[in-house]
């Protein structure tokens, strides 16, 4: 291999794109379907023409392979659960009687069954479905989509690379089947699962595929030995097969570590890993195994998960790099580009110039080509694309959006002092109790109550212009009596004014701080059909004026027990925002935490005297990679200290997390320093009680003992039972009683019988103490 032939064969492409179409056409017609007003033949030909155009949008841009497959429906775990014929016992019926239908009840469930259970894709905001797999599980190759997919490309005279979710991956991010012991490992099905893999590459050999990406992004966090052999074993039989397609094995989020050289061995023709953020660690482990000769490699340059413009010249020189590393080198982003929006062309609310700066799928696309063109042909081929970009870049870093003094002299001057309470917990605790005079369990809930239809038309009709300002504040006033009045009448301790002012616990912050942007049509698929529209992180964050006081002030006003102050922390304001790639995350977390840090002051000014500040998303956004998880944690932790340290000793601060297993961060938790956390903990019999306690956890917690994310209504001697197995792990003294989280999502009849019998349980367990 040359560096000059190399080079000479660069081409551009893309592992998988986004789904919904310019106008979400895939998520009216889904949801049409599941309400009976579009027809199965219709949503296929819907489906089938937007496969067609962003195929046709890829080659006009002048990707030269395009991705196959990575289509979905819903969600492309669960195509491959179809795929490989691993459909669960309790949905076979609803399968076998009609295929698209059985393929939604695995997604959605039906009255009478359970959906599969949904969860993160790695560290994205992307849910997919996790297989369910057992000793007993027979897997039969069903290649139907990827053929017709195939095919359907192939008829536009286009050349297609199938995308298949990698066996080694899809056995790794299975979970035993219900009544299958929970130490069952699915890997173990592995020798059973390669002979369909092998069924469905003949299968598209014979439709015509010259190419198949088979994508491995779980080698890319810590692996066992075993994983790792499995791994080489999955590749050496795969690669061994006489009648396939040639082999792309694609990695991608991080860096592949041990598995680099597993499978630089494997006898597969390509290997595409990631060279954003992974790409020092990438670079060194290929050059270390004496790179790919023979193979080809697809350098995954430009970042597929977040909507900054690439810096092209920085991207070439990584290209140059690897050139000589390999026979051919490509072109791609990092990822599948479903994780960023479609078009920046359909935002008309953003600064022209601002616009610049930003690349959604169809951006990135271009960049890729450009790249691809500059490695293959020169960079005098691209000197105009290369001046634009410097341009842009050069714009993005002189803006006053990008480096307010003001924001970035006080994020220096911040002091390890300015992120600790004045007085250490013991004290502070016994201040707390003097002032807020709270019984043993104190009742109160996470901050939600019921997001009703009422309300969201009143938020639509004023974005709408239908509606004024004042009628829509009448309205949200109303609402914070009910919700107040309902709360003192139930009998709970600390009281929350129930968040109807905002459609989001993100973006309702966002809105309100300098230096956050929103899109118009920025929608990213979160799971199935639906999609959010993550704010953008874009510039140094300032908080021109209190966010949140007036409300809670507000419900304040109505009653004399304590009303909590309701905020989203630094640590959730990124993980669920696209952030800056301009300053390390830690840097951008210290400015949003210090935008907090005046609201939770300004609250306390106001007469709040106890403030949760909500981090879900500590645990979610925790590294890939071990290695890289202290880091992360230290950042994260003194983001939220600096948030919340600024008040006095007797003001009590609260935070929530939930939709995780806590195990791993319990330290993390200790080092918030809160005076007291509400977790998820209803459905897992109260384990993070557990969990704190053998860490030796020195605060109050409210262990969830009612779980909202279904309708039904917890009896009250069964949130006693909880209660009392919480009390076997902590004390009377620092137990809160609570639910697992806010209740935007629950109607309100459910919400009342559920919470007067929290509030029932609380008295009846007292009464034991
Ligand atoms: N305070 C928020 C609420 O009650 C917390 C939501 C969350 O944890 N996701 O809705
Ligand atoms: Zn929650």
């Amino acid at each position: 291999m040359t560096a000059k032939s190399a080079a000479a064969a660069a081409r551009a492409t893309v592992y998988g794109y986004p789904r919904q179409g310019q106008n979400r056409e895939l998520k009216k017609a889904v949801e049409g379907y599941w309400k009976g007003r579009v027809t199965a033949d219709a949503l296929r030909e819907t489906t089938a023409e937007l496969r067609r155009s962003n195929w046709r949008q890829l080659a006009d841009a002048g990707v030269h392979e395009v991705p196959t497959g990575d289509f979905s429906y819903y969600d492309h775990v669960l195509d491959t659960t179809v795929m490989v014929g691993a459909v669960p016992d309790r949905h076979r019926a609803a399968v076998d009687a009609d295929a698209l239908d059985g393929y939604f009840a695995m997604a959605r469930g039906t009255q009478e069954v359970a959906p599969l259970e949904m969860t993160k894709w790695f560290d994205t905001n992307y849910h997919y479905l996790v297989p369910e797999l057992g000793p007993d599980t027979v897997f039969t190759a069903d290649s139907n989509k990827q053929v017709v997919e195939l095919k359907e490309v192939l008829a536009q005279g286009l050349t297609g690379r199938p995308v298949l979710v990698g066996p080694v991956t899809y056995l790794l991010l299975a979970k035993p089947a219900p009544g299958v012991p929970a130490d069952f490992e699915p890997l173990t099905l592995l020798d059973r699962l390669l002979p369909v893999y092998a069924e469905v590459l003949a299968d598209l050999r014979a439709a015509g595929a010259e190419w198949v990406q088979v994508d491995e992004p779980a080698l890319v966090q810590d692996r066992t030995p075993a994983d790792l052999n499995a791994s080489e074993r999955a590749y050496r039989e795969l690669g061994a097969l006489t009648d396939r397609p040639k082999l792309l094995v694609a990695s991608y989020f991080a860096r592949l570590g041990d598995a680099l050289p597993v499978l630089a061995k494997a006898p597969v023709e390509g290997l595409a890993l990631d060279f954003t953020e992974a790409a020092a660690a990438n670079l060194d482990a290929l050059a270390a195994v004496g790179g790919l000769p023979g193979k080809r490699l697809v350098a995954g340059v430009v970042n597929g998960r977040n909507i900054w413009i690439s810096d092209l010249q920085k991207s070439l020189s990584t290209l140059g790099t690897l050139l000589g590393l390999a026979d051919r080198v490509d072109v791609a982003a990092s990822c599948s580009l479903l994780h960023v929006p479609l078009d920046t062309a359909a935002e008309r609310d953003i600064d022209p110039q601002v616009l610049r700066w930003l690349a959604f799928a169809k951006q990135k696309t271009t960049e890729i080509v450009t790249l691809a063109k500059g490695l293959a042909q020169g960079t005098d081929a691209i000197t105009a694309e290369l001046a634009a970009n410097r341009a842009d870049l050069a714009s993005r870093a002189a803006s006053p959006i990008t480096r307010d003094p003001a924001v970035r002299a006080r994020a220096e001057a911040v002091t390890d002092a300015n992120a600790r309470r004045s007085q250490p917990y013991a004290e502070r605790s016994a201040a707390q109790r003097a002032h807020l005079r709270l019984p043993l369990l104190p009742t109160t809930t996470i901050g939600s109550f019921p997001q009703t239809t009422e309300l969201r038309t009143a938020r639509a009709d004023l974005r709408a212009g239908r509606s004024d300002t004042t009628g829509y504040e009448e309205r949200i006033k109303t609402e914070i009596q009910e919700v107040v009045s309902f709360q003192e009448k139930t009998g709970i301790d600390v009281l929350v004014h129930g968040e109807p002012e905002r459609n989001d616990m993100v973006q309702y912050f966002a809105e309100q701080l300098t230096g956050y942007l929103a899109t118009q049509n920025g929608w990213v698929q979160s799971y199935g059909t639906r999609y959010v529209r993550p704010p953008i992180l874009a510039g140094d964050i300032s908080r021109p004026e209190p966010m949140t006081v007036r409300w809670t002030s507000y419900a304040q006003s109505l009653s004399d027990r304590p009303v909590k102050g309701m905020l989203t922390g630094p640590v959730t304001m990124l993980a669920w925002s696209f952030v800056r790639d301009d300053q390390p995350l830690g840097d951008t977390a210290r400015q949003v935490a210090l935008a907090l840090r005046d609201e939770v002051n300004d609250l306390e000014a106001a007469g709040t005297s106890v403030i949760q500040v909500d981090e879900p998303a500590l645990r979610e956004t925790l590294p890939l990679r071990t290695a890289d998880r202290a880091a992360y944690l230290t950042w994260a932790t003194e983001a939220f200290r600096l948030t919340t340290a600024g008040v006095r000793p007797d003001t009590q601060i609260h935070t929530h997390m939930c939709y995780a297993e806590f195990g791993d961060i319990v330290q993390a938790i200790d080092d918030l320093d809160a005076d007291v956390i509400s977790l998820e903990a209803a459905r897992s019999h109260m384990q993070v009680a557990r969990e704190l306690a053998a860490h030796g956890y020195p605060r109050e917690a409210g262990p969830g003992v009612y779980d909202i994310h279904s309708p039904r209504v917890p009896s009250a001697e069964e949130a006693a039972e909880l209660l009392r197995t919480g009390l076997k792990a902590i004390p009377a003294e620092r137990l809160w009683v609570n639910p697992d989280c806010g209740l935007k999502t629950r109607a309100w009849p459910e919400t009342r019988a559920s919470l007067e019998n929290l509030v029932a349980a609380a008295r009846a367990v007292r009464g034991e103490l």
